[in-house]
């Protein structure tokens, strides 16, 4: 059932039905009460004085109409819960003094609670508008863990009579927590206290001060009371996990060792296994690194190293042809293919030391060149050619296997072959020239970046995606800028096609078969056929689920090795980082989840810490490049998180003018912020190198810096990261103080005579 929907809520939708105008109105009255209250009202003991005195008058009066002094109190007693006014405590003290326990408790429990349920709803529909916008995202998680949590957490905080009245109203009218759980939860929450200070109340003569009423046993007994409810979710979630644990492990527990040959087991030595096991060594554990083809995983090897070096290649070839346009001649421009990538096998190759054998066993890791199988939560077997099978007994295992190409069902594609990350190099290697004619499947970023290289290297590409737009991920505006720039450089990019079908069909005499591409347009229905030289699929990458042990545990997944926030799979000693575990596929990702994985691992036992991922970069090497860190615009308002974007263009900046040839710059920053504050929610840039100018939105965000902080840096001149400041003072222009500059321009008109 939605909040809405509950009986108890009729008052609240006639309270958000309200115009602005009310609201505002209904605001500034309860404001003003307060200050009344707050600056007039008399203090707490001459309250209790003013009681003392007309105790016995009370009393007679309650004798002579009990139906209307019960009203009264009632009404009293209610309005001093909705204000949430000092002075409330001896209203209940006086509740008993007057009443008796029993119609006191019944008085006092339902108009304090019906009371609270009130100024809740004010603070949801009054204040919460306007402060959940301002919520930043930590905030929301705590939002939403009150949520979750929240009953539980209300009833701690109401068993403890220290805990200011209205400042739980007013917290919990922020969440979504239904009302009649607040009311519900508040009434039996309260129920001691109340007990207490009523029954109090009926020895008034003797009381002197509110304070002397809860003794500091009772006052102890009922903050830990509170703390234990507080405490509960998080201790039936560790029981109930490790009950599950247990459980999972039983069947293997026969097979745990009593001893171990080694603290870690990293399976996989790419970006993140290569961390796991730096980390691990550095901390003095005995560590043992396992991979199965070339260190470095595919980063070095199939990814990020050969793909970037291709692409400084191809941004090369450009330059050239479009030297004329900065007054240079040059000849045109002939590649030199085996030279080419002799070049990328060369970068590869000068990159290689930091991940080899050599290095690593220097740190102190035992590097194994081996299959590594999985075949219990303490061991490892590892195969290697010409040698038997070796068993290593672990304390934990964190498996950093990687990921690797999809490859779509896609009829005939195994006829005609085809390339992925994994097989292009090795293939472009075995070519004399850049194959002439080339399609792309995936308008992702290595599509995107991969047919962008071909393209400026001087091959007819063709872009296939079957979604609407190229990076999809990214906001509309980044798509068209990164599609126009495609195509600027020649790329056909075919958005919105999906591959039916590959074929082969007989070429001119002499010459091998033409290889195609069945495409289909979605909005149309018409098929295209594209010939190629070479297909590129780069339709995804999935988690490497397969053929080492994990069948058998029961953690391969549908895409990833699932695992909770510490990294920890169901199994507690075994872990798992980088692309096996997603959910990014990303080498500094990898990186930073390492870090976790290996330090949870090996001193989970004490401290675990959980992954974040806030202040996350991605870069897409296209030309312009696209980099961002946090939220972009589609993802704020899928999450409904508001936001004020500001933006500056690179047309308008002096060093991306200086560098452009015939056209106009284009790119730009993109800053999105908290409604009215400098608070950076996310970052979007796309320019010539926008993940270099990313870097300082990364640690501005890291830090805690706003884009006040950004605008009080210095930026050398002319440099793209002098866009970074404009931005902020875009920024700071649209919030400046109106009535002080009013003000300001008065005062020089004044002075001016
Ligand atoms: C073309 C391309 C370009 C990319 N560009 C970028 C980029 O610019 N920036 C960026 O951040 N990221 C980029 N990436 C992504 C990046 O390469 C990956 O995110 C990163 O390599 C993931 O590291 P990993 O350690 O999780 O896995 P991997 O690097 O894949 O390492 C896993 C290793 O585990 C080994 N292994 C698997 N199973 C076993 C077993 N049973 N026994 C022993 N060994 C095993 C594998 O052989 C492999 O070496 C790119 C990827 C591609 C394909």
């Amino acid at each position: 059932m939605t909040d809405s929907a509950q009986p108890l809520d009729g008052v609240a939708r006639v309270v958000k039905r309200l115009r602005p105008g009310w609201r505002v109105g209904a605001l500034l009255a309860v404001a003003i009460a307060l200050f009344l209250w707050w600056t007039l009202a008399p203090d707490d003991a001459a309250i209790l004085d003013a009681v003392k005195t007309r105790h016995n008058e009370l009393v007679h009066w309650q004798q002579l109409a009990p139906w209307q002094s019960r009203a009264a109190y009632f009404a009293i007693y209610l309005v001093a819960a909705v204000l949430a006014i000092p002075g409330i405590s001896v209203l209940t003290l006086a509740g008993g003094a007057v009443f008796g326990l029993g119609w006191g408790v019944l008085l006092v429990s339902f108009a304090s609670s019906l009371g609270a349920t009130l100024s809740f709803w004010l603070a949801r529909y009054l204040l919460g508008d306007l402060l959940r916008a301002r919520m930043g995202p930590r905030l929301l998680a705590v939002r939403s863990r009150l949520e979750r949590e929240g009953a539980l957490y209300l009833l701690s905080l109401r068993l403890i009579p220290l805990v200011p009245f209205g400042a739980v109203n007013l917290l919990m009218g922020l969440t979504n927590m239904r009302s009649r759980t607040f009311y519900a939860v508040s009434q039996v929450g309260m129920l001691t206290s109340t007990v207490v200070f009523v029954a109090a109340g009926q020895q008034l003569a003797s009381i002197r001060s509110t304070s002397e009423v809860l003794s500091p046993a009772l006052l102890a007994t009922l903050v830990g009371l509170g703390a234990v409810v507080a405490l509960l979710p998080s201790l039936a979630t560790g029981l109930l996990e490790r009950l599950r644990q247990r459980k999972l492990l039983a069947p293997w527990h026969s097979q745990r060792p009593r001893q171990f040959d080694t603290n870690l087991v990293v399976i996989g030595a790419g970006a993140s296994g290569l961390v796991s096991a730096y980390v691990a060594a550095a901390a003095g554990a005995k560590v043992t690194l396992v991979e199965a083809r070339t260190m470095g995983g595919d980063c070095l090897n199939y990814g990020c190293v050969p793909s970037k070096a291709l692409i400084q290649s191809a941004k090369v070839a450009q330059q050239l042809r479009t030297a004329a346009q900065f007054g240079v001649q040059a000849p045109p421009v002939a590649l030199d293919w085996p030279a080419l990538m002799a070049r990328i096998a060369n970068v590869i190759a000068s990159i290689a030391p930091h991940d080899s054998v050599e290095r690593y066993t220097a740190l102190g890791v035992d590097v194994l060149q081996g299959h590594a199988r999985i075949v219990n939560p303490w061991v490892v077997e590892v195969t290697r050619p010409g040698i038997s099978p070796q068993r290593i007994r672990t304390r934990a295992i964190v498996i950093a296997a990687g990921a690797q190409p999809v490859v779509p069902d896609l009829p005939g594609l195994q006829e005609v072959g085809f390339a992925t990350s994994d097989t292009l190099w090795a293939q472009l290697a075995a070519c004399n020239t850049l194959p002439s004619r080339i399609v792309v499947l995936g308008g992702g970023p290595i599509g995107c970046e991969l047919g962008q290289a071909f393209a400026r290297l001087g091959a007819a590409v063709s872009l296939v995606e079957a979604g609407e737009r190229v990076l999809v991920r990214e906001d509309e505006e980044v798509s068209a800028l990164v599609q126009a720039a495609l195509e600027g450089d020649g790329v056909q990019v075919r958005t919105g096609q999906t591959a039916l079908r590959c074929r082969l069909s007989p070429g001119e005499p002499g010459s091998s078969d033409e290889k195609h591409l069945v495409v289909r347009n979605s909005a149309t229905g018409q098929e295209t056929t594209l010939a190629f030289d070479l297909l590129i699929v780069a339709v995804g990458r999935r988690a490497r689920l397969s053929g080492y042990g994990l069948e058998a545990l029961g953690l391969d997944g549908e895409r990833t090795v699932p695992t909770n926030a510490y990294l920890q799979t169901v199994f507690p000693t075994i872990y798992a980082a980088g692309d096996v575990a997603g959910p990014y596929q990303l080498t500094h990702a990898a990186a930073h989840q390492a870090w976790y994985a290996t330090v949870n691992a090996l001193f989970g036992n004490f401290k675990r810490f959980a992954v974040h991922y806030r202040h996350l970069p991605q870069a897409t090497f296209v030309a312009p490049e696209v980099a961002r860190v946090g939220l972009n615009e589609q993802e704020a308002q899928a999450k409904g998180i508001t936001y004020e974007a500001t933006r500056f263009d690179l047309a308008d900046l002096d060093r991306a003018l200086c560098d452009a040839g015939s056209a106009p710059p284009t790119g730009f920053v993109k800053v999105l912020t908290a409604p009215g504050k400098d608070r950076i929610l996310g970052v979007t840039i796309v320019a010539p190198q926008a993940a270099e100018m990313l870097a300082e939105y990364v640690l501005a965000m890291r830090h805690g810096l706003g884009l006040k902080a950004v605008l009080a840096t210095v930026h050398a001149y002319p440099t793209f990261s002098e866009a970074n400041k404009y931005v902020a003072g875009a920024w700071q222009r649209a919030h400046a103080p109106r009535v002080l500059l009013r003000l300001a321009r008065a005062f020089h008109a004044w002075r001016r005579g």
